[in-house]
């Protein structure tokens, strides 16, 4: 049996007249359920076709406006006419589309409000950069052939170009403020580290963080250190966005870089960041790791391990309650134990547990020192319901970060693909890689997010 698809105009003077797009036949039946429904092949060649119809009838209409003329309101006519070859979702189309002139006063009129140079639709350009920004651009650019009748020839090379070009007009877009006024914010900063493919450098520092609400309003953002992207910039804009205002307060959370702190400044975040948890979290459990690997092989190692477990948790109890400033007493009582172990023998596979214990500790103490100003009575913010660290940012520098370029990847980069990259990622998590790309945002939009972890 067979079939002819045919495109019928609709609402026109010319209804009724179609065109045939294209001829389906089956020869088997049903025997086999390979011969149930439509190919892939045979979908893509009918979007393809399809495509190709629709656009000429666009430009066919289009040739038969008369548009007003800008500067004199007069009548226009047909000036000359101009090829576009345009890149859709359903393969290239290339259409004729007149250039007007004013008949009174000489203006010229396009009646097209297309960029410059335009050579794809923004729904292209917007599923290009979404798919690359979820995977490497070698297996977006086999996707996309392989289930679309997208241009032929689309190498992962130019799949990156394109995506790259999109992360530039994503951070030169303009702050969007949609949200309505919030009275707090908290933002919360990371540095994390890729492979650099540059001459002399191993890593690249990338930054990233986001901003929440109380009501569960939500950005992403990220910037690749040194390069042109100003993170202070993109903070600004993420605040923003979410609805901050000269009355909303402001909390910001980082680890112990210097460097965040004076970029939060001038992103106009002025109250000092507060020491997140997290990374203090991190350190402690380290610290206990070790105190529970101590060997009790002689009574007084038994009763120094019984005495340091306890100092050790009694660590976490000051720091988490806000009396850091004792923490000194714990590492003296710990230091003054310690002796025993000298000798140690190592585990085979664990390390020498007291040396560890020492390292870790020496650790903990620069840290606390160096964040003295920052800490804070965790214990207390726990208890109102607020904040204390930053595991949401290490979830999102993972997602933004790590799974499409950093380790299981092997992947090195150079510095400005990466930021860029990035910046498509963000969008893509923020929901904001829209036509109208940062026009768009949500603030409890989930759909964005969901999709990126899904991937
Ligand atoms: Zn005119």
């Amino acid at each position: 049996m067979g079939w002819v698809l045919r495109l019928v105009e609709t609402g026109t003077d010319v209804a009724g007249h179609g065109i045939d797009v294209m001829e389906l036949s089956r020869h088997g039946d049903l025997g086999e359920i390979a011969e149930l429904g439509l190919t892939l092949c045979e979908a893509k060649q009918l979007l393809g076709r399809v495509q190709q119809e629709i656009a000429a009838a666009q430009a066919r209409a289009h040739a038969a406006l008369r548009p007003e003329c800008p500067s004199c309101g007069g009548g226009c006519h047909i000036k000359d006419w101009q090829h576009h070859a345009v890149a859709t979702l359903f393969g290239a189309v290339a259409v004729r589309l007149p250039r007007f002139r004013c008949v009174r006063c000489g203006h010229d009129a396009t009646g097209i409000t297309w960029p410059s140079h335009c050579r794809s639709t923004p729904e292209l350009d917007q599923l290009r950069a979404h798919l690359s920004a979820l995977m490497p651009f070698r297996v977006a650019a086999d996707v996309l052939f392989h289930l679309l009748p997208v241009e032929a020839g689309m190498s992962p090379e130019t799949l990156r170009g394109h995506t790259l070009k999109i992360g530039e007009r994503l951070r030169a877009a303009p702050a969007v403020n949609q949200a309505a006024e919030v009275s707090s914010i908290t933002v919360t900063t990371d540095s994390t580290f890729i492979r650099s493919r540059d001459d002399g450098e191993r890593h690249l520092e990338v930054r990233v963080g986001n901003v929440e609400t109380a009501d569960g309003g939500r950005q992403v953002f990220g910037a690749v250190a040194r390069s042109e992207t100003d993170i202070a910039v993109v903070i600004r804009r993420s605040l923003d966005a979410v609805g901050r205002t000269a009355s909303t307060a402001v909390t910001a959370f980082t680890d112990g870089c210097a460097g965040l702190q004076s970029i939060l400044a001038d992103a106009g975040v002025t109250k000092p960041p507060i020491a997140d948890w997290f990374h203090i979290a991190m350190r402690l459990q380290h610290a206990k790791l070790a105190a529970s690997g101590l060997s009790t092989d002689a009574p007084e190692r038994m009763a120094a391990k019984i005495t340091i477990v306890a100092e050790v948790q009694r660590l976490h109890w000051r720091i988490w309650n806000g009396k850091a400033q004792d923490a000194q007493i714990t590492l003296e009582r710990i230091r003054k134990v310690m002796h025993v172990f000298k000798g140690e023998r190592g585990h085979r596979t664990r390390g020498v547990a007291s040396r560890k214990l020492w390292h870790a500790l020496h650790e903990i103490d620069s840290y606390l020192i160096g964040l003295s100003a920052r800490l804070v009575n965790y214990a207390e913010r726990y208890r109102a319901g607020l904040r204390v660290g930053t595991s949401v940012t290490e979830g999102t520098a993972n997602f933004l970060v790590n799974r499409r370029m950093n380790k299981s990847q092997q992947m090195r980069w150079p510095r400005r693909g990466a930021d860029l990259l990035l910046q498509v990622r963000c969008a893509v998590y923020n929901g904001t890689l829209g036509s109208g790309f940062g026009q768009r945002f949500e603030p409890l939009g989930r759909s964005g997010a969901e999709l990126a972890l899904a991937a």
